[in-house]
C-alpha cells in the first residue's frame, strides 16, 4: 500500500486502494476477451465495480482522516503544493521536455491517487481558520534537527540521513516536522520565518505532509 500523508508525529497514514493486482488481473481478462462477446461485458462490469468499489473506500479514508486530525490538532499544517501546476509541468512541452519528467510524473499519480487535494479541501472545511499552508520549498532537504539543508540529505525516496548530524528519518516524516514548524526553507537556503499563530498553545503538535 502507498502511503499517502505522513505527520510530524511520525504517523503514517495510508489511503487504501485496490489490492495489488486485482486491476491487473481484470485488464489481462479483457484484453483476451473477445470485442462483443459476452465475456467481455462482464470483464466490463466486473472492471466498473472495482473502480467504484476503489473511489468509495479513498472517500471513505479522506472522510475519516480529516475528521480526526481536525479534532486531534488544534493547528493543522499541510504542506502547500500546486497539484494543477506540478501536473503541468511534469508533461512539458514540445520546446521544453522538462527535466525530472519522470520522477515528477510518479509525484503526480500518488498525489492524484492518494487525494490529497481532496484531503486539503475537506480539512480546510472541517477545521475553518486551523489550517495553514507552508511552501514546500526545501522541506524535504532539510534535517529536521539540525537544520542543514542538501539535496544529499535525501539517501533515498523513502530514507532521509543528514550528511551534517547523521539524524535518520523516514524522509516525509522529516518533511513534516519542518513543515509543522512552519519552517520552510526559502530558494537561497535561509529560513522562512514562522507564521504567527493566533491560537491556543500547540500542546499537541501538528501534522503533515504529502507524499
Ligand atoms: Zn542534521
Amino acid at each position: 500500500m502507498k502511503v499517502s500523508a505522513a505527520l510530524s508525529t511520525g504517523e503514517l497514514l495510508h489511503c487504501p486502494g485496490l489490492r495489488p493486482g486485482e486491476a491487473a488481473r481484470l485488464q489481462r481478462q479483457l484484453a483476451r476477451a473477445r470485442r462483443g462477446g459476452n465475456r467481455r461485458a462482464r470483464v466490463k462490469v466486473r472492471i466498473a465495480r472495482v473502480k467504484t468499489r476503489e473511489a468509495d473506500r479513498r472517500k471513505d479514508w479522506i472522510e475519516k482522516t480529516s475528521t480526526g486530525l481536525a479534532r486531534r490538532y488544534d493547528l493543522i499544517r499541510v504542506e502547500d503544493i500546486n497539484i494543477l501546476g506540478m501536473t503541468r509541468s511534469a508533461r512539458g512541452t514540445v520546446e521544453m521536455p522538462g527535466r525530472n519528467v519522470r520522477r515528477k510524473a510518479g509525484l503526480n499519480r500518488s498525489i492524484l491517487g492518494s487525494g490529497w487535494g481532496c484531503l486539503v479541501h475537506r480539512l480546510e472545511q472541517k477545521a475553518p481558520g486551523r489550517v495553514e499552508k507552508v511552501p514546500a520549498f526545501y522541506t524535504s532537504q532539510r534535517c529536521s534537527a539540525c537544520g542543514h539543508t542538501a539535496p544529499g540529505n535525501r539517501e533515498s525516496q523513502a530514507v532521509f540521513r543528514c550528511v551534517a548530524c547523521g539524524h535518520t528519518a523516514n524522509a516525509d516524516v522529516n518533511a513534516a516536522v519542518n513543515i509543522a514548524a512552519g519552517r520552510a526553507v526559502t530558494a537561497r537556503g535561509g529560513t522562512a520565518s514562522a507564521v504567527p499563530v493566533n491560537r491556543e498553545p500547540q500542546h499537541r503538535a501538528p501534522p503533515l505532509v504529502d507524499v
